[in-house]
């Protein structure tokens, strides 16, 4: 890998860069945007529609999308870059996130012509907000034990059942989600991946809310809802394969971020705050700690330079995914923990104190990034697909 950026990308890092700082409105800007990647409100979910129609205006949403469906077909270093200056801006994460990294992508693969046309671009433009249905109370990480039923009627499938966890099922517009239509079939074999509307009848939304106080995911109940047939993705009962797709898109964004940012600011805090009487900085332990953990982010930003330089090489996605999610999500745990030894009783407060004015933060920290380990499949299914797939090692 030549980790030296051409010219032109590093022109591109300087557009971009300059764009951010013209456009990106300070009301937006968030410090830690994977933890609020469900607007806290309404309003504020508007406002970042809002937001991605400007930025897809501009070029700048759906970046790594073909050409011939509305997108940059900008190259994954580009991607790479946008990224990296995106999160430095403090820019939110797009409302359409899961219709952007997962259901688009997926369209693309498996999508008839009609739902290309039809979906693709109001998913740059933020025109449809979407959530994935695929958690249920009896099936998460053996995702293929789902019980919800679509039962096939010819031109329409009536669907009847529950999904929970769902990120951000109370402002979306449309759902992609997995039902059984062969109850006697294996029970990977009788599932299909199908589209709904969340405004049909019979879909009945209730917010559940996390330690942290944020609304972020719901349960979802069906009650005999009607789906037509032309919203069936790929074959019926072939649905497994298509949504195996979705899922290795959402392995490559699902570790939380903003991990070297937490790092300098905390290095920052060590030099104000006092432990034991003395300024924290002065301690060797703390100046160890923060080394560590920075050298842990340099680490985890190589790892995904070298799943960027498989990509380049045409070569296809490997269990990378999983490293980089495990790693990524670990590291922000490992990073809450040392906030809570360096803040000490500062970091637990929910309100700021002119010692650690960020308080707030950290506490939000300490709650929010054991998250990351749960959601887009959990540490230990990650660490079971390294095993089997990267060592070799038997079935678990
Ligand atoms: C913040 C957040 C957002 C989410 N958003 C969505 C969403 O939008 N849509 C959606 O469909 N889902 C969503 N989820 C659900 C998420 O995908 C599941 O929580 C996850 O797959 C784990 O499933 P589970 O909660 O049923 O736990 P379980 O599968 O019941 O696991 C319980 C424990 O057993 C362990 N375990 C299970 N099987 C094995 C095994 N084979 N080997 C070793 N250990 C095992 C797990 O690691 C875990 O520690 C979200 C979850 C979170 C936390």
């Amino acid at each position: 890998m030549d980790f030296e950026f051409s010219s032109a990308q590093k022109a591109f890092r300087r557009d971009v860069r300059a764009w951010l700082a013209a456009n990106l409105p300070e009301d937006l800007k968030v410090d830690d945007a994977q933890d609020e990647r469900v607007a806290p409100n309404r309003a504020i979910f508007e406002r970042r529609r809002a937001w991605q129609l400007k930025l897809y205006n501009a070029g700048y949403a759906g970046l790594a999308w073909p050409r011939e469906y509305g997108g940059r077909a900008a190259t994954v270093i580009e991607q790479f870059i946008w990224d990296e200056e995106y999160g430095h801006a403090r820019g939110p994460v797009m409302p359409g996130y899961f219709g952007l990294n997962m259901c688009g992508p997926t369209l693309m693969q498996w999508g008839t012509d009609e739902q290309k046309n039809r979906y693709l671009k109001r998913i740059l433009t933020a025109a449809d907000i979407w959530c994935q249905g695929y958690s249920e109370p009896g099936a998460g990480s053996d995702l293929a034990n789902i019980a919800t039923r679509a039962v096939d009627h010819g031109d329409y499938f009536s669907i009847s059942g529950q999904k929970v966890w769902t990120s951000g099922a109370q402002y979306a517009d449309r759902m992609f989600l997995l039902a059984r239509t062969d109850p006697d079939a294996p029970k990977h074999k009788g599932i299909s991946y199908l589209l709904m509307d969340m405004k049909s009848p019979g879909v009945e939304v209730r917010p559940l809310v996390t330690m942290n106080g944020h609304e972020h995911f719901n349960e979802v109940f069906f009650d005999n809802v009607a789906v037509p047939r032309e919203n069936l993705v790929g074959r019926i009962n072939e649905g497994w394969k298509v949504a195996m797709t979705t899922l290795s898109y959402e392995r490559g964004f699902a570790g939380g971020g903003g991990h070297r940012g937490q790092v300098e600011r905390l290095a920052a805090l060590a030099k104000t705050v006092e432990l034991g009487g003395r300024p924290a900085w002065e301690q060797a332990w703390v100046r160890q700690r923060l080394t560590e953990l920075l050298i842990d982010c340099e680490a985890a930003r190589y790892a995904r330079l070298r799943t960027l330089t498989r990509m380049l090489k045409g070569l296809p996605p490997g269990p990378e995914g999983s490293i980089l999610k495990l790693f990524g999500s670990e590291l922000g745990v490992r990073i809450a923990r040392f906030s809570t030894e360096l803040l000490s009783t500062y970091g637990i407060l929910g309100d700021p104190t002119v010692a650690v004015p960020d308080a707030p933060r950290w506490m939000n920290r300490v709650l929010s990034s054991r998250q990351y380990t749960i959601a887009g499949g959990t540490s230990e299914i990650q660490r079971n697909i390294i095993g089997e797939r990267t060592l070799g090692l038997p079935k678990g």
